[in-house]
């Protein structure tokens, strides 16, 4: 069994996807052909967003945003505890510094409490993260950054096509990040990302710096990265886009299967009302997930821990010097939580089997 089954996927969709690489080879247009700008704007009707930039990868979507937003040394960026490295990397490259919030324990998503104390004069921006696939309270954080006159910038890597009150991930924001990591929720055959962005003044800026800063050929106005997307990755996911809709509806009933079969025995995920979830990852909790772990990997079922290690505690963050009593839920999801095999190709059978091995193995039961 595959955690996350890309070969099945390939399978179903090849001859559209073959097809496809096939064009970009015969066209020879590999760096921002017409399949770029195609994709840009299938992902502005299909989230709602007014301008999309596609670029190189999830984390180059996080660091052009903060660029454009003009992050200096000495600015402050409120994250996360509990996400995956990059959305504090990218704000310690700029020079500034990421400030860690605690999350809610429900959802595993940060705490809008938890920002609001970690405020200071420094704080320029928060980046909630949209983990696991359900939105952040994009609400309460909006009015929070309203207040203190923040920006907000959606860490939407793992959350895309999920909603909150209505409107879909990526457009919550002033701007947002998505990640097509070929195991991210809608990911191409390589690394890419794309900016979504609300304001077209901020959009252009973005997209200039995403071109080394150009905004004519060779006039360089700002110091910008090569962040661009190539035409094969923007290819497949125009054939992945097509089927997004369909693998989302399959991702919930999963979800909704290990829900019911798996009630009462861990800490399952909570989906907030006002959500709905890509379901990047099925993400539990126990106390005893290691020999859980151990025991479902002799039976042949892969599971995956996101994240062992919360941010405070990576070594190149520890001359900060932050104590775990700073994001003790944090602190204590990173010793309970695992995910399960997620993904849209999984068969009734399969999710029945991962049920029943992960009630055997859970000691006292
Ligand atoms: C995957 C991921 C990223 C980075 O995306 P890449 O495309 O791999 O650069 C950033 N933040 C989170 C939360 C992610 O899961």
């Amino acid at each position: 069994m595959d955690f996350i089954d890309l070969k099945t996927q390939y399978r179903a969709y090849q001859s559209e996807i073959d097809s496809t690489i096939a064009e970009v080879l015969q066209s020879c247009a590999f760096i921002q052909g017409p399949h770029v700008h195609q994709l840009e704007a299938q992902l502005s009707m299909y989230t709602g967003a007014p301008h999309v930039i596609s670029c190189s990868s999830g984390t180059d979507a996080l660091l052009l945003s903060l660029m454009a937003a003009g992050l200096q040394q000495g600015d402050e960026v409120i994250v996360p505890d509990f996400t995956f490295f990059a959305t504090a990397e990218v704000v310690a490259h700029l020079g500034a510094r990421p400030v860690f919030a605690d999350i809610n324990s429900q959802t595993w998503n940060i705490n809008p409490q938890d920002i609001e104390r970690k405020i200071t004069k420094k704080t320029k921006g928060i980046i909630p993260v949209s983990l696991f696939g359900q939105c952040a309270d994009m609400t309460s954080i909006g009015e929070l950054a309203k207040q203190h006159n923040l920006w907000v910038l959606e860490d939407a890597t793992q959350s895309f096509g999920a909603s909150h009150a209505g409107l879909r991930s990526g457009n919550l924001s002033l701007f947002a990040a998505t990640s097509f990591y070929p195991s991210k929720p809608l990911g191409c055959y390589g690394d890419g990302g794309a900016v979504f962005c609300q304001d077209s003044l901020l959009a252009k800026k973005i997209r200039s710096l995403m071109n080394h800063g150009q905004e004519g050929r060779y006039q360089h106005t700002s110091i910008g990265l090569n962040g661009r997307l190539d035409s094969i990755q923007a290819a497949v996911l125009l054939v992945k886009l097509k089927h997004y809709e369909d693998e989302f509806l399959a991702r919930n009933r999963i979800a909704q299967k290990y829900q019911e079969n798996l009630k009462g025995f861990l800490q399952l995920p909570t989906l907030s009302s006002s959500n709905t979830s890509a379901w990047a990852q099925f993400t539990v909790s126990h106390p005893m997930r290691d020999p859980i772990c151990d025991a479902l990997r002799k039976v042949g079922i892969p599971t995956s821990i996101h994240y062992p290690i919360p941010l405070h505690l990576q070594p190149v963050f520890a001359s900060y010097g932050i104590p775990d009593a700073s994001c003790p839920v944090a602190t204590e999801a990173s010793k309970s939580v695992f995910s399960l095999p997620m993904h849209p190709f999984l068969e009734d059978k399969q999710i029945d089997h991962v049920c029943t091995e992960v009630v055997k193995a859970i000691p006292n039961y």
